[in-house]
């Protein structure tokens, strides 16, 4: 397949911003089409129980993505699974979206809501066991650890959170934390600290990662504070020590933070004029499905404005005013 289609937005990434932007620009009546390389849900899918999303006290991850995509499809969402290569901003302001799929996507209007890829250790093993005992996701490989003492790394909401989890399958979990404080919600680290399979390891940092011919045997660690170094068995760990940001398929230059996260005006406009970006990949203080909705629901509502404008000018510019 090749060939050009067009389109007044091009969403790039099926998570909850994507679906929610897709949704709204349903409601806008904008002819929208929404590029996903997986399954529809993003990080829904790879979370088991979503906490306090309004109206759910309680809800399955996979059931919220299916409630997402399903609204969003009730106002026709036009969703193709496709791997999108790059982002390009031509002199005449209409964007190009390079697909694995060879279509090119163009549109004036791009929301990018493609999410982050969790952050490596960077540390000797890691890739080695990659699968085989080391994970990023703890709904997809929890089940593999059932009885056995796993590791959970980091102190963020997603470690403590999914160090919870782990421990309906393995028979304890140590979370280690390179500092004495977790920088998690109180909520969730009360229910870690009540929970009587969870041991906390404060102050350490993994230095390496080792096994054998049967995968992760032990977490090789340093004291942050005496230097003093370790030793840990366990045949699972579960890293969790944050996200980066999704930001390599725009190919020119845009305003981002240290750390590589899009910095957008209060529209969620980016400094590429018509590219918009919405959920985990924008600079903010949080990031939580609520954020990212309404983050796409500021999106694509902009995206109409934005689109209304440059008719405007366009119309101006081709009668002469
Ligand atoms: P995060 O909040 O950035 O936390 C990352 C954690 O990993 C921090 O505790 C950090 O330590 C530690 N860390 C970073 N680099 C490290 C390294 N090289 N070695 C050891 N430790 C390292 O990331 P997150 O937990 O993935 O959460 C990301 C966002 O999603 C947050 O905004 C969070 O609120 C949200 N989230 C929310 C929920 C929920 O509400 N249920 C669940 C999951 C995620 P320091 O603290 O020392 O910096």
């Amino acid at each position: 397949m090749s060939g050009t289609e067009e389109f007044d937005v091009i969403i790039v990434g099926a998570g909850p911003a994507g679906l929610c932007a897709a949704m709204y620009a349903g409601r806008g009546l904008l002819k929208a089409v929404l590029l996903e390389r997986g399954v529809p849900g993003g990080e829904l899918l790879n979370t088991e129980w979503i906490d306090d999303y309004p109206g759910f006290e309680h809800v399955l991850g996979r059931e919220l993505a299916k409630k997402m995509t399903d609204h969003a499809t009730l106002f026709g969402a036009d969703i193709r699974q496709v791997q999108v290569e790059s982002i390009f901003r031509r002199s005449d302001g209409i964007f190009e979206v390079a697909t694995s799929s060879g279509v090119t996507f163009e549109a004036p209007t791009v929301i990018l809501t493609a999410g982050g890829t969790p952050t490596k250790l960077d540390v000797p093993g890691e890739t080695e066991y990659a699968g085989r005992g080391v994970s990023y996701c703890a709904v997809c490989d929890g089940a593999f650890f059932k009885g056995e003492t796993i590791a959970v790394i980091g102190g963020g909401d997603a470690a403590v959170e999914e160090a919870d989890y782990l421990t309906r399958y393995a028979e304890k979990v140590y979370v280690i934390h390179r500092r004495e404080q977790f920088r998690a919600s109180r909520i969730l680290q009360e229910r870690l600290f009540a929970n009587p399979k969870i041991e906390v390891i404060w102050n350490k940092v993994v230095r390496e990662l080792k096994g054998g011919p049967s995968g992760l045997q032990s977490i090789e660690l340093d004291d942050t504070i005496t230097g003093v170094d370790s030793s840990l068995a366990a045949s699972g760990c579960f890293i969790f020590i944050g996200f980066r940001p999704n930001t390599g398929l725009v190919k020119q230059h845009f305003e981002h933070d240290s750390s590589g996260y899009i910095i957008t005006d209060d529209r969620m406009m980016t400094s590429i004029p018509g590219l918009f970006a919405a959920g985990d990949l924008r600079v903010q203080l949080t990031r939580q499905i609520t954020t990212a909705v309404g983050d796409a629901t500021t999106a694509a509502i902009a995206v109409e404005k934005y689109l209304t404008e440059r008719r405007t000018r366009v119309d101006q510019a081709s009668v002469g005013v």
